[in-house]
Formats: structure tokens, C-alpha cells, sequence
């Protein structure tokens, strides 16, 4: 079973372990679309998304994962969203410098946040890590040893088409995992290539990477790329700005353009547009208003 843009989970029958596969091809080209990302910093990106899904997955109630990236470095910042649907969005910013840098260089000095936001719980989530010099992926594993406390190997791979990876998890409560079989595992995993996932998912990559295991695997879970950006939300940075900024700029060029950094959606405001804004009285935390 092949299948693009797409989360696989498993299970390891003789080792308590679980894990996910992950390969998102349109989803990470719609990304790209309206950016001219570096070659380093678009690698980021697409590790950042195979990433952020894996952890949504395992989410087991609505909500949303964000992994951000920001610091000194000439990598500004990097914001990647995944709902527990697998709806991903994401973006990031750099310094003209990043085009020909090593990751080391690109997030000098930068740390990788990880948020888990639910309408369920009062407060996010949020475990922040110093960013591993050797790779997102190490830094990540990092994140779960400290925050989470799951005991996690994860790779991460992309190039320009697709973007894709694996996470394996000891599972919480059960008995410790063999170190060597543990090990074991984890070195398989890291032999997962850009190139295994040319054709999406699949149970047999799976099967095919963990030949001497018994894993069983579920039913792909589709994944696509989707923002969440409303006109509600785009009038409340407006509001943020202000209203003698934005009236001002609405003067001088007729109108007032604001575009998603996500999604490139422009939305454009007149100044009837405007006067309605900052006259209508903003409904905080419903998106029922348009
Ligand atoms: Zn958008």
C-alpha cells in the first residue's frame, strides 16, 4: 500500500515500541510555492514539517502541534503547524547569508520550541530545547528525552520534491525496552533516505527497513497543507498596528494589503474596509465573525 502525503503508524509485536512514517509531497510543495527558501534553509523547513507531523499523530485529542526555531543565527525564524488531522502549514525567515551555510551555522545560538495547543486543555504545552548542532532530528530527540520523557530515535529527510521521515518511540508504562534491540532499532531507522519515500509510504518500506522485526502497520492517515488564516484574524493585526498607522497607509496607496506568510493569500481592505475595523467591536476567541 503506497500512499503520498501520508502518516503510517506501527507497532513492533515482540518490542514495546511504536512509530510513524511520514512522506508529504504536494503538502511540501504548496509550502515552497509562494517562497524562495535557500537551498539550507528550505532542508529546515521540510525536516521541520515531516517533524511536526509525526508529532501531531500521536496527538489523541484536537489539537495543534507548532514547532518554532529562533534565535541570534541567520536562520530567524521557523514556525511549522500541524493538526492532529495532519492539516499542516509552515514558514520561515532568514538572513540573505543562509544560501550556501551548514545547519551548525544557520540556527548558531537558536532554540526549538514545541507547543501543544488544545481547546481542551486550559494552558499550551510547551518544552523548549537548546537546537543540537548536528541536525533538527537530534535536537528533537532531545526534546522528547527532556520534556516528554519517551525515549525517541527520529529521522528526517527532504529534498525539493518531498520531504519525509520516522519516529520511533519507547512506549510509556511498559517494560524497558532491551538496550541492544533499542539500539538496534534506532540504527535501521537512521537508514531511512529521501529516496525510499520517491514513491510515498508504504508498509513495505516499513517491512523493508525493519526486515527482521515484526511490525504491524495501520492504515495510512492522509496529510495535506492547509491554513487556517481568517479575515478575522488578519482584522485583528490590523487592529494591533492601529488605526492611525493603518488609516495612514490606507491614505497613501488606496488600500491596505495584508498577505498570509503561510499561505500567500492576499486580502486586500479599502477604506470603508478600514472605517469598519476599527469601528466593529472584535468577538476575542470566536472565529464566527466575518
Ligand atoms: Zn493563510
Amino acid at each position: 500500500m503506497l500512499a503520498k502525503d501520508a502518516v503510517i503508524r506501527f507497532v513492533f509485536e515482540s518490542l514495546p515500541v511504536r512509530g510513524a512514517l511520514v512522506q508529504l509531497e504536494s503538502t511540501w510543495q504548496r509550502m515552497q510555492r509562494d517562497h524562495d527558501y535557500p537551498d539550507p534553509v528550505a532542508e529546515v523547513l521540510g525536516h521541520a514539517a515531516a517533524a511536526t507531523a509525526l508529532i501531531a499523530q500521536s496527538l489523541k485529542f484536537d489539537g495543534t502541534v507548532t514547532l518554532q526555531i529562533g534565535g541570534e543565527g541567520p536562520l530567524r525564524m521557523l514556525v511549522m503547524q500541524s493538526t492532529d488531522n495532519l492539516d499542516l502549514r509552515g514558514m520561515a525567515s532568514a538572513q540573505d547569508t543562509a544560501g550556501d551555510m551548514k545547519f551548525a551555522d544557520l540556527v548558531t545560538g537558536a532554540r526549538c520550541a514545541v507547543t501543544v495547543d488544545s481547546g481542551a486543555m486550559e494552558r499550551p504545552y510547551q518544552g523548549i530545547v537548546a537546537i543540537s548542532p548536528d541536525s533538527l532530528a537530534a535536537s528533537l530527540e532531545n526534546y522528547f528525552a527532556q520534556s516528554v520523557q519517551v525515549p525517541s530515535h527520529l529521522q528526517l529527510a527532504c529534498n525539493e520534491v518531498l520531504c519525509g521521515g520516522i519516529l520511533l518511540q519507547q512506549m510509556p508504562g511498559q517494560s524497558p525496552t532491551l538496550e541492544d534491540d533499542w539500539r538496534r532499532l534506532g540504527i535501521l531507522a537512521k537508514t531511512l533516505r529521501v529516496g525510499d519515500l520517491a514513491d510515498g509510504a508504504s508498509h513495505e518500506l516499513l517491512h523493508r527497513i525493519f526486515a527482521e522485526d515484526d511490525v504491524r502497520a495501520f492504515k495510512p492517515r492522509e496529510a495535506r497543507f492547509r491554513c487556517r488564516c481568517t479575515q478575522q484574524k488578519v482584522e485583528e493585526v490590523l487592529r494591533l498596528l492601529g488605526e492611525e498607522e493603518t488609516r495612514t497607509a490606507c491614505e497613501e496607496q488606496g488600500t491596505v494589503e495584508v498577505t498570509c506568510e503561510y499561505c500567500g493569500r492576499l486580502r486586500t481592505f479599502d477604506a470603508v474596509d478600514v472605517a469598519r475595523v476599527f469601528t466593529e467591536q472584535p468577538v476575542s476567541g470566536s472565529d464566527s465573525l466575518h
